[in-house]
């Protein structure tokens, strides 16, 4: 709500189907609606299929965009970086990505984060708030128009930690899912969490088709718990133990996100360790090269040892990539999004 106002995105289409029933409007009109929703229409003018008499009254009661484009960055290899503002004054930023089977966008989930981790510049300023359904799903709106691109794949790996706002990115999923809007392919979304175990379990629940992907970073607790404030409070031991739960249930490989950090967690040997604890699971290590954060002390690898890395583990029977860089020349890559404007 603004003042009075509603956000049209915010809703899902049973929620917009309602809402046109009690205004006393027939329930084919919430079809039109969201179809212009989400072909990127922001004017009502553009609405031409309804009366007048309905567009001035979602003039008079709705608003269409939840978030506006303040900034744009683009990338040498394509990449596109927006700052986004939200109502309230917050900025978000928001990552367009070109790859040979088409275009994905990683979307933030909540301004801000509290999570904390301590090689990432998304929580250093903790967490203003969560963002809405209606701002997560805008995101691949705005970009969509900007890039004149059919968005393909989504990935909820921007700022945020997507399960601290569980409920909201469940109601995205659905929104950018439904067919009679974006139809984004379930199995072309992925969640990335630090690993919050209760919703891992009802993610599989709620959304079996979605991916998920878990944010690892360490072979062991002792150096998880240096990098990462959750681990303080779930064991590998539990988190892995959910991650099985996870991938039995819903029969989906899951991947496993490791940066590496030099001197940290890059040795051949925490690579072996690694590969122990993930032994017999149905699972994929992406391993990401630590894109530095100007704040932080930590730094990353070079090529070969990441290869190295990666080698220990295939030998191990463990399937593994290394991430491609994108977007780090305009600070888009993991890690790098940040509540307040970027510099270069
Ligand atoms: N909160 C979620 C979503 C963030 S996704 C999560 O933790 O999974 C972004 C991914 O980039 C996560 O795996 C995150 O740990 C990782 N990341 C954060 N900072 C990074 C950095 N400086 N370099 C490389 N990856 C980083």
């Amino acid at each position: 709500m603004n003042g009075q106002k509603i956000y049209l995105k915010n809703m899902t289409y049973e929620e917009l189907e309602q809402y046109i029933l009690s205004r006393g409007q027939k329930k084919f009109r919430a079809s039109q609606i969201f179809k212009r929703l989400y072909e990127g229409c922001s004017s009502f003018d553009e609405f031409t299929e309804l009366p007048a008499s309905l567009r001035g009254k979602l003039k008079e009661e709705t608003l269409i965009d939840t978030v506006s484009l303040k900034e744009r960055q683009i990338s040498r290899d394509g990449t596109r970086k927006y700052l986004f503002e939200v109502p309230g004054g917050d900025t978000i930023e928001t990552v367009y990505m070109q790859y040979k089977y088409g275009s994905s966008v990683c979307i933030s989930s909540q301004a801000g984060c509290r999570m904390g981790c301590a090689f990432c510049a998304s929580g250093i300023n903790g967490l203003n708030r969560n963002l809405t359904a209606g701002e997560m799903a805008d995101q691949i709106v705005a970009v969509s128009k900007d890039t004149g691109k059919r968005i393909g794949h989504v990935v909820v790996m921007g700022t945020g930690e997507p399960f601290d706002n569980y409920e909201e990115l469940i109601r995205a999923i659905e929104i950018l899912r439904d067919r009679r809007g974006l139809g984004i392919g379930s199995r072309n979304i992925t969640v990335s969490t630090c690993g919050l175990i209760s919703k891992i379990g009802a993610f599989a629940r709620d959304l079996p088709q979605v991916g998920l992907a878990v944010s690892l970073h360490a072979p062991n607790d002792n150096i998880r718990r240096q990098l990462m404030p959750v681990a303080k409070s779930v064991s590998m031991e539990q988190l892995l133990s959910a991650c099985r739960n996870y991938t039995e249930q819903t029969h989906r490989r899951i991947t496993f996100e490791y940066a590496l950090i030099r001197g940290m967690n890059d040795d051949t040997r925490h690579a072996a360790e690694l590969a122990e604890n993930l032994s017999g699971m149905l699972c994929h290590v992406n391993l990401i090269p630590l894109n530095v954060v100007r704040e932080k002390q930590y730094r990353s690898v070079a090529q070969e040892r990441a290869s190295e890395f990666a080698s220990v583990l295939e030998k191990k029977g463990i399937q593994v990539t290394i991430r491609r860089q994108l977007g780090t020349d305009i600070s888009a890559a993991c890690g790098q999004l940040r509540l307040n404007r970027s510099e270069k």
